[in-house]
């Protein structure tokens, strides 16, 4: 089944205009002043017309805030003290509060942010064990509206979008964390060396907002990070994934995690308004991949329900002749998840057959099995907390979870 242009314009249309009923809050200061971060090039530049400063200051202080990650505008060495004043006084360069952070023994590292109106998001940092480098998983809503029957996140309501400011000030305050300031340029190795958008929510029905942050992302003069080194991951929004591919042609990953729609419809609901013929076909047209920059298709692995040899074989029909690759993901249960993981022969069969038709199949081994690793958990004990603290005012703060097997999806399956 293939959908006419006209339709995807107008379920476009439909898309942006429901994501603008879950818009974020003005990024402002109760005090009226600004934040900066987040802001497009020709937004600051309007900024700083608005307080009398001209244009190339716009570019001064992209420097700053992207290239050298400052957020004190005293420490602008080449600004002078009396403008260094002025833009205190009209602006600040806005970071996420942590609210919460766990690292593991294998130091994934989880972020529980808090934004200003108090909603809260996580980001985790997965580094690479064989090198000094590592991923960056953000969020792009508080919440989610899909309810993926395998995924905690999808048990949260939606709350809002995040805005731009608060998806791009994730990668930034994991940054500072690391201390991985100015931006590193060309080809000097990164800690933080890439980001995946597959934390909590679905970026494509945030579309705008993830967009714009990562626009600033890979804008040359600051972050600079290549777009190559950027994943969107999907639950299958198909109009939007034309749009992604063509204005920000980031890497794309998939999560398809069934072959067939009455499965697929019951894992990833959104399955019913774009199944998988549809979503195949938007793959096939996506610009920009190779074998090079392969599709990523992810797929949880769910004892008895979709890991079957016979699953195997119609993924591999499914995606012949594309520039694929195939994540199995072994499920890790969360407290009151309906599945089971596969088991480990299971699962291997299940990569023989995918790899024997000439595709990629690693298993995603799993990383922060010791912390609530699994995507929305840290968020929902933070909840959990600040409920239990208004009803028992002496309540302790949160404590790390003593649960070994607490969840290891730090990428979304979903
Ligand atoms: S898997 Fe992704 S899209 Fe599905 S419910 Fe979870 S966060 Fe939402």
């Amino acid at each position: 089944m293939t959908t006419s242009p006209d339709l995807t314009d107008a379920e476009r249309a439909r898309i942006l205009a429901k994501t603008a009923r879950f818009a974020p809050p003005l990024a402002q200061l109760a005090d009226g002043r600004r934040d900066l971060v987040g802001l497009s090039r020709a937004e600051l530049a309007a900024e700083l017309a608005a307080i009398g400063e001209a244009p190339f200051r716009a570019k001064q202080l992209w420097h700053w805030i992207y290239h050298q990650g400052v957020t004190d505008f005293a420490r602008m060495s080449t600004v002078a003290r009396p403008l260094q004043q002025k833009l205190a006084e009209a602006f600040v360069i806005g970071r996420p509060e942590v609210a919460a952070q766990q690292t593991s023994a294998d130091e994934t590292r989880k972020f529980l942010f808090r934004f200003r109106d108090g909603q809260e998001a996580e980001t985790v940092y997965i580094p690479d064990r064989q090198e000094d480098r590592g991923a960056v998983c953000i969020s792009s809503q508080v919440g989610c509206t899909l309810s993926c029957r395998f995924c905690h996140t999808g048990t949260q309501a939606l709350v809002r979008n995040l805005g731009a400011p608060e998806i791009v000030g994730q990668f930034m305050a994991a940054r500072d964390a690391y201390g991985e300031w100015p931006s590193p340029k060309g080809e000097t190795p990164r800690l933080l060396s890439t980001i995946v958008l597959m934390g909590m929510g679905e970026p494509l029905y945030n579309y705008e907002n993830v967009a714009r942050a990562m626009t600033i992302v890979m804008d040359n003069e600051g972050i600079a990070l290549s777009r190559r080194r950027i994943t969107l991951s999907t639950s299958g929004v198909v109009p939007m994934m034309d749009c992604a591919g063509a204005e920000l042609g980031v890497n794309l990953a998939v999560s398809l995690h069934a072959v067939r729609d009455d499965l697929r419809d019951e894992l990833v609901p959104l399955n019913r308004k774009y199944p998988i013929a549809e979503l195949i076909a938007a793959c096939r047209r996506y610009p920009g991949a190779s074998n090079a920059r392969r599709i990523t298709f992810e797929y949880v692995m769910l004892d008895g329900i979709n890991d079957s040899p016979a699953d195997a074989r119609e993924l591999v029909r499914l995606i012949a002749g594309m520039p694929a690759k195939v994540n199995l993901i072994p499920f890790n249960p969360w407290p009151g998840s309906p599945y089971a993981t596969s088991k480990p022969a299971v699962i291997e069969r299940f990569a023989g057959i995918v790899m024997d038709a000439g595709y990629a199949a690693p298993v995603r081994t799993p990383r922060g099995r010791d912390i609530l690793a699994a995507c929305g958990q840290l968020r929902t004990e933070s909840r959990r907390a600040a409920v239990t603290r208004r009803v028992l005012p002496a309540h302790p703060p949160m404590q790390a979870p003593s649960d070994p097997q607490a969840g290891d999806r730090l990428a979304r399956t979903g």
